[in-house]
C-alpha cells in the first residue's frame, strides 16, 4: 500500500505548491518592494531533474496535487517541458498553475498540451490605470489577452483571484462579479496577509471578507455553493447563474485545521506553513546524492515541523520572506 504523508496534527498532506522562480514581471505593492532586485542566482534554483525527483518522492507519499507558482511561473524558461514531466509522474492527478497572465497568451496552448488542467489568474482590477498603479507598471490588456487565450486553449474553470484592498479596489467588487458572469469565470476574493515587508505595509488596506460578502449579497442573490478543487475557499453561487464566488479568509476565519499543503521554493527549501518560518532544506540533500528512499525519509521528517496554524494576527512580523518566494 502507498505510504501517506500525515502531520503531527493528523492532517493528510496531498498538495504541493511549487514555486519555479521567485522573479516576477510585476511589482504588486502588497507583494514586493518596488525596487526589489535581489534575486538569488539561478544555480541555486532546482533544475528540472531535481524538481522531478522531489515531486516524484512526494507523489510516492500520496501527494496528488501540484500547483506551479512563483514569482511569476511563466518566466521560468521551459515551463511547459517541466509541466509535462510532472503531469506524467505516477500519482499526480491534478496539475495547476497560478499566474498573473501577462505572458499567458503565448504559452497557454503549450501548457494545456503539457497536462496543466486548471489555471488561476491573479487580477485585482479591471481598470488599466489602476492595474498599472497596483502592479507598478503592468499592462492590463496583456492580462486580458492571456486569460482569453487560456480559455481558447480549453482551460476550464478559470479562476480569477482578487485581493480585496480597502481604498484601492473596493469600489470594483461588483464590476468583477459582472465580468466573471459575462465570461463564465470563477471569482475568488482573498484577504491581505502580512507576508514580507510589503505584505505587512499593505495590511492597512486589509478588508474582512465577511463585509464583502454582505455587500455582494445586497446586490446578488448568493446561495451556498461548492467547487471541485476549491481548497480553502468558501463558495457561494449567484442564484440562477453558473458563477461561483469563493471567499478565502486566512485572517478573519483561518482554515489551518484543514491545511493539506506544503510549499517548495525555487531554491529547494520546503516551507511547512505560509504564515510561519519552519523550513527544511531539500536542495542540500538532493545535491548530496540522496536516493529516493532518503528523499522520502527527509520529507516525512520535515513534516514534523509543520505547525498547527499560522500566527498572522499574534505575530504579524514573523514572516520576513516575500510572498514571491512561496507563491501564495
Ligand atoms: N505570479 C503568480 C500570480 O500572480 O498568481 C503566482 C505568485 S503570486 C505571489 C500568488 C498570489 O499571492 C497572488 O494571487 C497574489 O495576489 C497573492 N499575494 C501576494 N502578496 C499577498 C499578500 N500580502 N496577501 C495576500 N495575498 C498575496
Amino acid at each position: 500500500m502507498q505510504e501517506q504523508l500525515t502531520d503531527s496534527f493528523g492532517r493528510r498532506i496531498e498538495y504541493v505548491r511549487l514555486s519555479v522562480t521567485d522573479r516576477c514581471n510585476l511589482r504588486c505593492f502588497y507583494c514586493l518592494p518596488g525596487d526589489f532586485r535581489n534575486f538569488p542566482e539561478p544555480d541555486a534554483w532546482l533544475g528540472f531533474d531535481e524538481i522531478e525527483r522531489v515531486i516524484a518522492a512526494f507523489a510516492s507519499l500520496g501527494v496528488s496535487k501540484i500547483r506551479l507558482t512563483g514569482g511569476e511561473p511563466l518566466l521560468r524558461r521551459g515551463l511547459p517541458d517541466l509541466a509535462g514531466r510532472l503531469a506524467r509522474l505516477l500519482g499526480i492527478a491534478d496539475l495547476s498553475l497560478s499566474t498573473n497572465a501577462v505572458l499567458l497568451a503565448r504559452q497557454a496552448g503549450a501548457l494545456r498540451a503539457a497536462g496543466v488542467r486548471r489555471i488561476n489568474v491573479s487580477l485585482d482590477t479591471l481598470r488599466p490605470d489602476r492595474f498599472a498603479a497596483i502592479t507598478r507598471g503592468g499592462r492590463l490588456d496583456k492580462v486580458l489577452e492571456g486569460i482569453m487565450a487560456a480559455r481558447r486553449a480549453g482551460f476550464a474553470p478559470i479562476k480569477i483571484n482578487m485581493l480585496a484592498l480597502k481604498g484601492i479596489n473596493d469600489d470594483e467588487f461588483e464590476d468583477m462579479v459582472e465580468f466573471c458572469l459575462e465570461h463564465d469565470f470563477t471569482l475568488r476574493f482573498i484577504e491581505t496577509m502580512p507576508v514580507g515587508a510589503a505584505g505587512r505595509a499593505a495590511t492597512r488596506h486589509y478588508l474582512d471578507l465577511q463585509e464583502v460578502k454582505r455587500r455582494l449579497a445586497s446586490r446578488f442573490e448568493l446561495i451556498p455553493g461548492m467547487m471541485p478543487g476549491g481548497g480553502p475557499a468558501r463558495y457561494m453561487q449567484v442564484a440562477g447563474t453558473r458563477l461561483r464566488i469563493g471567499f478565502i479568509t486566512p485572517i478573519s476565519r483561518h482554515f489551518c485545521a484543514t491545511c493539506n499543503r506544503v510549499r517548495l521554493s525555487a531554491d529547494g527549501t520546503l516551507y511547512l506553513c505560509l504564515g510561519q518560518d519552519y523550513r527544511y532544506d531539500l536542495r542540500a540533500l538532493l545535491r548530496s546524492g540522496a536516493d529516493s528512499a532518503q528523499l522520502r525519509a527527509a520529507i516525512v521528517q520535515a513534516l514534523v515541523l509543520k505547525p498547527e496554524r499560522h500566527e498572522f494576527r499574534e505575530k504579524p512580523r514573523q514572516v520576513i520572506r516575500f510572498m514571491s518566494m512561496t507563491g501564495g
